[in-house]
Parts: C-alpha cells; structure tokens; sequence
C-alpha cells in the first residue's frame, strides 16, 4: 500500500513537473448583452487585457458576448457591470474543472473510439491503421507539414475516379477539438456502415478528410494550454502564431482580423505567410476540379455559415447556399431538437476575413462552402465533455446526408 501510494506521488509529481500545463482554476465565463455603444466601445477595450480577460465569443451590438475573467480581475469585472450596467450571467464557473472532467486519466492500451479525445498521435495511428485495413478505397495524401514539422495528412475515401468529391477540413482552430473527433467519426462510418444511404453516399462521392490542419497547435492544447487556438510559428517574441483562419489570401485583414501578433485573431504579416494555410490553399487548388462541396469544421456556437463573412453583399448563389444550409439544420434538429442558425457569417455571427471557406468560394467560386460550428452554445464553449461527442457527431451525420441529397436535388452534386 505504501509503496503504491509512493509510486502514484511520484507519477502525479512527474505529471506536474513535466507537462507544465497551464491551469484555469477559478476561471469563469460570463455571458454579456452588449446593448449600446457604450458598452461595445468599453468592452472592446479588454480585449487588450491579456492575463485578465479574452473572449470566446467577440462583443457585438446586439448580441451576446462570452467573456473569460480571471480570479484576479473578478473585481474588477464586477465593478465594470455594475457601472456600466451590464446584463451579465454566469456560464461556466471554473474552467479548469471541465479541463479536468475532460481528459481523466485513460488506459494507454484503450481501442479508438469517440468516448474520449485523442491525441495527434492515437489520431494518425488509427489512420494508419484504417489504411491498412482498407487499401483498395483509402489513400493519404500529403498536404504538407506544419511549422514544427508535423504532416498534414488528407485521408481519401474514393471508390471510383471521377466521383464528385466532399473536402472536410477540421481543427484549423487547435482548441475545437471536437471539430477533429466529428471529421474522423465520420470517416469511420462511411467505411462502416451498412446503412443503404450511408453506402450511397460513401460509394458515389469521393470523400477528402483532413482531421487535423494545425497539429502544432492542437498538440500544443494537449501538452501545455488547452485553450491555445491559433499556430505555432514564432513571428513575435513571446507571441507565437497565427489565426490560420484568418490569415487565407482573399479579403485578407479587410476586417475582423488582427495585426498584433499578440491577438488570438492574429492573421499573420502576410496573406499564407504560415505553411499550414499556404499548404491547404495549394491542396485545394490541385483538386479544385473534384471538390464541389468544401466544409470546415469549428466550435462552438451551432451555425452553419456560409460565405462571405468580409460583407453583408451576398453570395452569388445565396438563395442555395441557405437552402442546402437549411436542410443541414433541419435535419440535425429533427435527432435531439438541437439548434442550428443558417446565415452568411456577417449576417448571423461576425465579420471577419481570410477564412478557408471565404477563400475557396472567393478564389475558386465552388458552390457550396460552408463552416459548422458544432456543439454547443457556451455551457460549456471549447470543453465540450467527451459524452457529447458521439451524439455531436450523429446529428451531424444526419446534417451531412441532409446536405447531401439537397446538393444532389440543386444539380450541385
Ligand atoms: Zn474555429
């Protein structure tokens, strides 16, 4: 007894000394109504306030901003809403307990599967296994490698040449890591199912997955700051990377973008000035002829967006965007009645610029390019729990097909 009490202190000291995690402890996330200028122009400001605050979800007039507060500004935050009367409430009271709710302690030998969060490496060794397992239909495609030289692998499911194909592009944000547990969920079951619609689909359509567009930074959430979400690439002393998802050559810094390489949004010093954009971007280009239907996966928020988030001038082909967007929703709905709003990213999120799905429909004027953000709405925000996962990813799945069919309806697919 004794000596296993010892050898579980050392482990959790090893742990401790080794990992250097950064911790939440008492971290909150408040919900706040942003309802006049005023508190638009103050709240703004905090923005700039890097140890005391950052936000998940950016404030803009009209609409609900999620704010992270320190312990050590828990003061001051109140003060703010009292002063300037701020409709404020609580969403998450401690962040590091999801942290740690999250991940428990697994079994090293534990099958993949979706009960868990894995990491690049339990992620790239089940490719490795599915590809194996099924080489007339699967093949890997190199995209290119990541800053700290790390692949960037896309998984082709193909059963015939000339398919129309699907690109699925997912964890560009290195902290969403359900957008990577949704793309490979759905890899595994269009190899699995015996479901006529899902054989259909996965028989007739060329499918791209690229479960993980920044590893650096997604293994960087893993080892050291689980809320990390940009790059890895050092263009400033003591502010490393860039929002790669903002830092795509069409529109680029037009808006909703930074130039401080200290912002979350930084969107680099040039347009593709990071490999991981400028590897993607060629990847797409190549097969640009195939690919008709191009989705990226984030969290969180439940949207399903479509292009342009740099205007409120519509897509030339709106009307069908919505439309197939629309059908996405209503199918996800009809599994557990969670809710997803169809929009331009303008119009029903934020502006921004130099998004891959801006991109792609900018550049290459494909007719459907979409973001989703998945689950949820803020309880929980980047910290989807792990029980989530799977129900996450049929109600996707439903979306997806959804997607599908109405493409097939538009003449699109
Ligand atoms: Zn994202």
């Amino acid at each position: 007894m004794g000596i296993l009490k010892g050898i579980l202190a050392i482990i959790f000291f090893a742990s401790v000394v080794w990992s250097r995690q950064l911790t939440f402890h008492d971290f909150k996330v408040f919900s706040v109504k942003v309802e006049n200028e005023e508190q638009l122009r103050i709240l703004k400001t905090l923005e700039n306030d890097d140890d005391g605050f950052s936000y998940w979800k950016d404030p803009i007039l009209g609409r609900d901003a999620d704010i992270v507060v320190s312990p050590n500004k828990l003061n001051d935050f109140n003060d703010l809403v009292s002063a300037l009367k701020l409709n404020s409430t609580m969403k998450i009271a401690n962040i590091q307990k999801l942290i740690d709710a999250e991940s428990p302690l697994r079994q090293s030998r534990e099958a993949f599967g979706w009960e868990n969060y894995h990491t690049l490496d339990e992620i790239n060794a089940w490719l490795d296994g599915l590809l194996i397992s099924y080489p007339d239909i699967l093949s890997v495609h190199h995209v290119g490698y990541s800053y700290q030289n790390r692949e960037i692998r896309a998984i082709k499911l193909s059963h015939k040449n000339n398919s129309a194909a699907i690109l699925i592009e997912a964890n560009i944000h290195a902290r969403e890591w359900i957008s990577s547990a949704t793309a490979t969920w759905l890899l595994n079951e269009l190899l699995t199912s015996t479901d006529p619609e899902v054989v259909d689909i996965a028989t007739n359509i060329n499918w791209y997955f690229i479960p993980v567009l920044n590893p650096d930074g997604f293994v960087y959430t893993k080892t050291t700051n689980r809320l990390w979400r940009k790059s890895r690439y050092p263009h400033q002393h003591l502010c490393y990377g860039v929002d790669l998802n903002r830092n795509f050559d069409f529109m680029w810094m037009h808006v909703g973008a930074s130039s401080n390489p200290c912002s979350d949004t930084f969107a680099g010093p040039t347009p593709f000035s990071d490999p991981e954009t400028k590897a993607l971007s060629e990847f797409m280009t190549a097969h640009i002829d195939e690919i008709k239907v191009f989705i990226t996966f984030h969290s969180y928020g439940q949207f399903i967006l479509t292009p342009f988030a740099y205007t409120y001038e519509p897509a030339d082909n709106y009307e069908q965007l919505k439309q197939v967007g629309n059908a996405g929703a209503d199918a996800i709905r009809q599994r557990y009645g969670t809710n997803y709003v169809v929009g331009s990213s303008a119009e029903v999120l934020y502006m921004n610029s130099g998004s891959s799905r801006d991109w792609i429909k900018g550049i290459h004027n494909i007719n459907i390019s979409f973001t989703i953000e998945l689950r949820d709405q803020g309880s929980y925000g980047f910290i989807l729990p792990p029980e989530q996962i799977i129900p996450n990813c049929l109600e996707i799945f439903d979306g997806l097909k959804a997607i599908v069919s109405e493409c097939k309806i538009i003449g699109y697919l």
